[in-house]
């Protein structure tokens, strides 16, 4: 079985180039995540630098998502450039940014006590926050290196004072080279522990910050599409946002586990090196891929026809 979908594989990549084949994704605008689907660790993914030159030569607007608060855009495009991913500063876009624009929408120009990095300290000065330790509206919980007991009693006493208490993003852990390290998650329960107050996490699996990404690209949910590697955060979040969803298996989630949960993906591919922005609309373009389906195995292609026509038919 494996063997005769190699042969497959091996056959059908003498049609085409780099990669078995290409699904074509009539969407307008393209949202994906990006631990897991463009990079992992500090290597980007095989077709991912090809993925975001198809998106450009084809015009669709996209946007960078990652749950991430340390950094300022312009930060996470040198890493991203150093490892060599070239992406505009502007198409990356933060739970810290989207923290910034959720604070500016409920309580414009209001006074916060931060406990995070330059990515999220930034993004509220840009929002004209200010940033203080006196009666704020809110206590802002980032991702951050250097967590003070001095600062953790500082927001305990806050928000037992009443100030309202966000926190950029659910992650208990995050990787690093040299294994787990304590996130923004498991700094906030000890935070929600101490005062009884839980706080409302903006990133993903909030589709909040979906949506927040869509109003600032200009795009619609209905003609979007939202790519990731996780069910249980992008393709849930993406869901409630109301778009069509792509789950990669070059992260997080592993082919076997996408049935357990109660929701589902559009499509699910290997990586982006299989999608192909593609404008024209309707779904005719997507039978000539599922013609493909017998000789790719699950291992390679997970989606039905009645997915394939779905995601291109949506959008027409
Ligand atoms: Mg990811």
């Amino acid at each position: 079985m494996e063997n005769m979908a190699n042969t497959a594989y091996t056959t059908h990549t003498t049609h085409t180039t780099a990669v078995p084949y290409l699904e074509n994704i009539a969407a307008e605008a393209y949202l994906m995540d990006m631990d897991g689907v463009l990079i992992r660790g500090t290597q980007v993914i095989p077709g991912a630098v090809e993925f975001i030159a198809r998106l450009r030569a084809h015009g669709k607007p996209f946007l960078i998502l990652t749950n991430n608060s340390l950094y300022t855009p312009r930060d996470l495009q040198a890493r991203l450039a150093h490892i060599g991913l070239d992406v505009p500063a502007e198409s990356l876009y933060t739970s810290a940014l989207a923290t910034a624009q959720f604070l500016h929408r409920q309580c414009p120009g209001g006074k916060a006590f931060v406990i995070g990095e330059a990515g999220l300290t930034t993004a509220l000065h840009d929002v004209d926050y200010v940033l203080s330790d006196h009666d704020p509206d809110y206590v802002v919980l980032g991702e951050t290196q250097t967590y003070s007991f001095q600062q953790l009693t500082q927001a305990i006493r806050l928000v037992a004072a009443g100030a309202r208490f966000i926190a950029t993003n659910p992650d208990v852990v995050g990787p690093t080279e040299n294994g787990l390290v304590p996130a923004t998650g498991a700094v906030a329960a000890l935070i929600a522990e101490a005062t009884g107050v839980r706080p409302y996490y903006v990133g993903k699996p909030n589709p909040l910050m979906i949506r927040s990404a869509l109003r600032q690209l200009g795009a619609h949910s209905e003609t979007a599409v939202m790519i990731g590697d996780r069910m249980d955060t992008d393709i849930v979040a993406g869901t409630e946002a109301g778009m069509q969803t792509v789950l990669v298996l070059s992260g997080v989630t592993q082919a076997g586990q996408v049935d357990r949960f109660p929701y589902r993906p559009t499509l699910v591919l290997e990586s982006v090196a299989q999608i192909n922005p593609e404008d024209v609309p309707g779904g005719e373009q997507s039978t000539s891929h599922t013609s493909h389906n017998s000789h790719n195995n699950a291992r390679n292609h997970h989606a039905t026809a009645a997915q394939q026509a779905e995601l291109t038919g949506s959008v027409a």
